[in-house]
């Protein structure tokens, strides 16, 4: 395998050895431009600059503010990113010939040292910056660039925090039948039929007392197929959410899908966007709940719940079923876990949290 160059080694210069790289670089003719910030948490608009600024002449040295500098003008909190990293990233890329730091709030000083051909500075900070008397004295000229894109790393801190203002939830999506309890499927649940799987009552409060969204997600054909009202499915449904919540458990939200699979399929030429392996009941849930979907989890007994957890980038556990097993589609697309029931499957989630 080849070895891996670190770009700092070359490209990141101590103050000291300044001197002799601008000597060797005079020596060749080379044109020196600079462009100095704190490039904290990289964005495209800082690249952009960049390009701009290296177009400019031959050799792009960056005086970059060291953490200290940061912090002398931007208060406490910043820069988010070291100045060891940013140095990195810097490095790494290919318009930036050599990356300098520097202490002081400005970079006057640092300036003087390269003595650049080019000093490129932001729109903001216009030709009658503090950095150009020292850089027309060393025979230089300011160059103001172009590049504006409305982008800045302080506005994206702002969008960061708006965003997460609301909190971001993640949720345990469980299957219904062969999961939660014993599936027959040649019959429509009822609350007279309905036996939930062995274990799966004490698991199921063990849950509970997570941070995790509790959420069922079950195809309900039976609907469609004329075996079970709408009706029917929500008495069911909040008969299951009341049972558990007097057991100390709780269901936050049960999301069905009532169509039919091949009626669907007859008519529309696809499938509902509902009917697992489709995502659309875990999109729903999604939005609803302000869900991380790839913070969440999904447990089914069948390679559909799979298939619809994995889309979405949730961590799957496939179940062994509990009852009689429906047909299944063939996938090569399998989970990530597997367990040997719900309890199981719940004990792995709280283990993981
Ligand atoms: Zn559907």
């Amino acid at each position: 395998m080849p070895k891996m160059q670190n770009p700092l080694i070359q490209k990141l210069i101590p103050q000291s050895k300044i001197k002799a790289l601008i000597n060797n670089l005079k020596k060749q003719n080379k044109v020196v431009v600079t462009y100095n910030g704190s490039f904290d948490v990289l964005h495209a608009g800082h690249i952009g600059s960049l390009l701009e600024a290296k177009a400019q002449g031959d050799v792009l040295i960056v005086p970059l503010n060291s953490d200290q500098s940061v912090k002398s003008y931007k208060g406490h909190s910043r820069p988010i990113i070291s100045e060891k990293e940013r140095a990195l990233q810097l490095a790494t890329l290919e318009c930036v010939d050599y990356v300098v730091l520097f202490n002081e709030t400005n970079c006057i000083k640092i300036l003087d040292k390269i003595k650049p051909d080019i000093h490129c500075n932001g729109r903001d900070w216009g030709k009658n910056c503090v950095e150009r008397e020292i850089v027309e004295k060393n025979g230089g000229k300011i160059y103001i660039l172009s590049w504006t894109q409305g982008l800045s790393t302080t506005k994206l801190i702002q969008k960061i925090i708006d965003l997460y203002k609301k909190p971001v939830n993640k949720a345990v999506f469980l299957d219904r039948n062969g999961t939660i309890n014993i599936s027959n499927p040649k019959v429509s649940q009822t609350i007279q039929s309905f036996q939930f799987a062995p274990g799966a009552i004490e698991a199921l409060k063990k849950l509970a007392k997570t941070k995790y969204k509790i959420i069922i997600i079950t195809n309900r054909s039976d609907v469609a197929k004329g075996l079970c009202t709408e009706k029917d499915v929500l008495i069911l449904n909040n008969w299951i959410k009341k049972n558990l919540k007097e057991k100390g458990a709780r269901i936050d939200h049960i999301f069905y899908c009532p169509h039919h699979p091949e009626a669907v399929i007859q008519k529309y030429k696809k499938n509902c966007p509902c009917r697992k392996p489709g995502t659309g009941m875990l999109e729903k849930a999604r939005d609803k709940y302000n869900l991380s979907l790839n913070d969440s989890w999904l447990v089914g007994d069948s390679i559909k719940d799979v298939l619809a957890g994995r889309l979405m980038n949730i961590k799957t556990i496939q179940i062994k079923t509990c009852g009689e097993k429906t047909a299944d589609i063939q996938s090569k697309i399998g989970p990530q876990f597997k367990a040997k029931d719900l309890k199981e499957a719940i004990e792995k989630i709280i283990l993981k949290k």
